[in-house]
């Protein structure tokens, strides 16, 4: 016959708290807190405090050195509902050395209902903590590192900026973005002028870093979150622009851009345009064509720079699409 609860000695189940692994804490309900009235030996051995010193103590004072954690709060409310809870809360031994308690914590009532005691049965647990911790950790660095390879992958090495591959995939995205806005977008497509002979002159080195000042000057000068620009491939880049402000406006600002490239002052001696180094550009806007591929515009653009080329380099072409229209191509105002 299993025997009842009730009817087994109180030296027994003193010997049963005694023998628990996992500590065992009994507090009686005071008048503003909850004093300690019993802690078995595993309670002893787990937070190196003994029974004396905590006996008439509020089990808080493990806590003491953390007041702010999460699972406080959980606790808090639940002693405030009477409730039972199980929270892991990092406390501290008498050494001063964290660990993490997993604690359960029940409340007891006498026959009225009146709340009378806790008894609160904790483990330490910190080797699990830590071990998810540890994953967690892992887990975070290995996002980092996947977002930053992410980003070299989108890069081009020498200048820095986008590279075809991310501007082929935004360019999509914004071209369905525009489609069904119905609104104005331009690329604009930038090659710089006479480059192999600037190669040949002075060196593939010194064609690197002429290269990289041009990126730097076409970046900065188009630089809002909204614009894309990217080096399509050698010596030519790509713009793309939501044209908010109008047309105009935005070849205003490649002319400006034409110009701040010419002001590097970068000598281009075998140049038959100018003394430096130019860059000739060809646009393309208009709201993109239901049904066209995103590639259409960037096809126009680079037809406009040929067309900048042929007639006389260091300049700007322009064509667009009008509703119902094809394309038209005529000249920077
Ligand atoms: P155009 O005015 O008609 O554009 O003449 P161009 O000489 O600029 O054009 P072409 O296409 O004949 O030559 C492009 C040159 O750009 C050839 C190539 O050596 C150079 N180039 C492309 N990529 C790089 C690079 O990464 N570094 C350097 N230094 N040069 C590059
Ligand atoms: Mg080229
Ligand atoms: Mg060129």
């Amino acid at each position: 016959m299993p025997q009842d609860t009730n009817t087994i000695s109180p030296e027994l189940l003193a010997e049963a708290l005694k023998a628990s692994v996992d500590g065992i804490v009994i507090a009686e309900c005071g008048e503003n807190d909850f004093p300690i009235i019993f802690v078995n030996p595993a309670f002893e051995r787990m937070t190196g405090y003994s029974a004396e010193e905590v006996i008439g103590k509020d089990c808080r004072f493990l806590n003491q050195r953390d007041r702010d954690q999460q699972e406080l709060d959980v606790l808090r409310k639940a002693i405030q509902a009477q409730e039972s809870c199980l929270v892991t809360l990092l406390n501290h031994k008498k050494s001063g050395e964290p660990f993490w308690n997993e604690l359960s914590l029940s409340p007891v009532f006498d026959g009225n209902g009146k709340l009378t005691h806790y008894i609160g049965v904790q483990k330490d647990v910190t080797e699990r903590v830590e071990k998810e911790q540890n994953i967690e950790e892992r887990h975070q660095s290995l996002l980092s590192k996947k977002d930053e390879l992410e980003e070299l992958a989108n890069r081009d090495p020498l200048t820095g900026l986008h590279n075809r591959r991310y501007f082929e995939q935004e360019l999509s995205r914004l071209w369905a973005i525009h489609q069904r806005l119905d609104a104005i977008m331009a690329v604009a497509f930038i090659d710089i002028d006479s480059f192999k002979l600037y190669n040949d002159h002075y060196g593939h080195l010194e064609g690197d870093k002429a290269l990289k000042a041009v990126a730097d000057k076409i970046s900065e000068s188009f630089s809002r979150k909204a614009d894309l620009v990217a080096r399509f491939g050698g010596e030519e880049f790509v713009v793309v622009a939501t044209l908010e402000n109008g047309v105009d406006c935005f070849l205003q600002h490649l002319e400006r851009l034409r110009q701040s490239i010419l002001d590097l002052k970068i000598e281009n001696k075998r140049s038959a345009v100018s003394d430096y180094i130019t860059i000739s550009t060809g646009v393309c806007y208009g709201v993109p064509p239901q049904g066209a591929s995103s590639s259409l515009f960037t096809r126009d653009a680079d037809v406009a720079m040929y067309q900048a080329k042929r007639t006389g380099r260091n300049r700007i072409e322009v064509v667009s699409y009008e509703p119902d229209e094809e394309a038209i191509l005529k000249p920077a105002s």
